[in-house]
């Protein structure tokens, strides 16, 4: 079984002291014993913010791609070898902006990866100006009056877009992040965990305390495949903010379960010793 000490890196987290990434990390390196598969499947995919830095820290493979591209490069890896355990960390400035486009359509494929979203709603790494998750009202560097737009439902978005696991986490609570991160990851289908991630250093509003006052877990009654009540769960935010698995679909087919190419091999052990390319290229000529 693998140990935390296995998973740490030689290179320390340059995040702010304090910062909500740090139980991320923590919780992801659990989830990963937890799951006790070998750390050799598991590829993270980052884009970039404070949340791309994370695959640095862990002893895992990783890529740093670019700003909101995580989920095409985690699509195009998984499609290559869906024997692989994908996940991608992505920020709300990374992913619930820049990236939109990429999330809908990764949600509605159903790809069988998951995504963490660390939602801190702010653009941290680059020194606090409001980001698609701000809250109306927010005082922020770009926002001196106010902030007048309104803010992008994750949840929400998921779900309308197809994705068949939708869960929000809380950084302030690592057990249950913990457990949130190991059933996203069992999870067969497009995956997403937002987490509610206090960025010390730039919002100085939604701190740990401020979540810690509103956020309750999902009691055992709550029923997760019922899409209406988790549309309200979804929707509910400000006095009261539920954490838990707000919707769970089961039985959706993933988008590699409909490809008859990757039915029997992965991509990357088809043979290609008789394979020409130079019809291909010769036509391009
Ligand atoms: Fe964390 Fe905010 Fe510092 Fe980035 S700027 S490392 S999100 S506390």
């Amino acid at each position: 079984m693998t140990t935390i000490n296995e998973l740490n890196t030689i290179a320390q987290p340059n995040w702010c002291p304090g910062c909500g990434n740090f139980a991320i990390l923590m919780a992801l390196k659990n989830a990963v014993i937890q799951l006790n598969t070998p750390v050799e499947n598991f590829l993270l995919v980052s884009g970039i913010g404070c949340s791309g830095k994370l695959p640095h820290w862990i002893k895992l493979f990783g890529f740093h791609g670019i700003h909101g591209r995580a989920l095409p490069v985690a699509t195009g890896a998984k499609l290559a070898n869906h024997k692989l355990t994908v996940i991608a960390h992505v920020g709300d400035g990374d992913c619930y902006s820049i990236g939109t486009n990429h999330f809908i359509h990764a949600a509605r494929r159903n790809i069988n990866m998951t995504c963490l979203a660390h939602n801190n709603q702010i653009y941290g790494l680059t020194k606090g100006q409001a980001g698609p998750t701000s809250d109306k009202g927010v005082k922020t560097k770009t926002t001196p009056r106010g902030n007048f737009e309104t803010p992008i439902n994750p949840l929400a978005l998921a779900m309308t877009s197809g994705a068949t696991f939708v869960a929000r986490g809380f950084a302030g609570d690592v057990d249950h992040l913990t457990s949130l991160i190991v059933s996203a990851i069992k999870h067969k289908g497009f995956a997403l965990v937002d987490i509610l991630q206090p960025c010390v250093t730039f919002n100085k509003v939604n701190t740990y305390s401020w979540y810690k006052k509103r956020s309750y877990k999902l009691d055992k009654k709550y029923d997760p495949s019922d899409k209406e009540e988790a549309f309200k769960k979804a929707n509910q935010w400000g006095r009261k903010i539920p954490i838990g698995i707000i919707y769970q679909e089961k039985k959706q087919p993933s988008y590699e379960d409909e490809l008859p190419q990757i039915k029997r091999n992965p991509l990357v052990k088809h043979s290609i010793s008789n394979v020409s390319v130079k019809p291909f290229l010769e036509e391009l000529m």
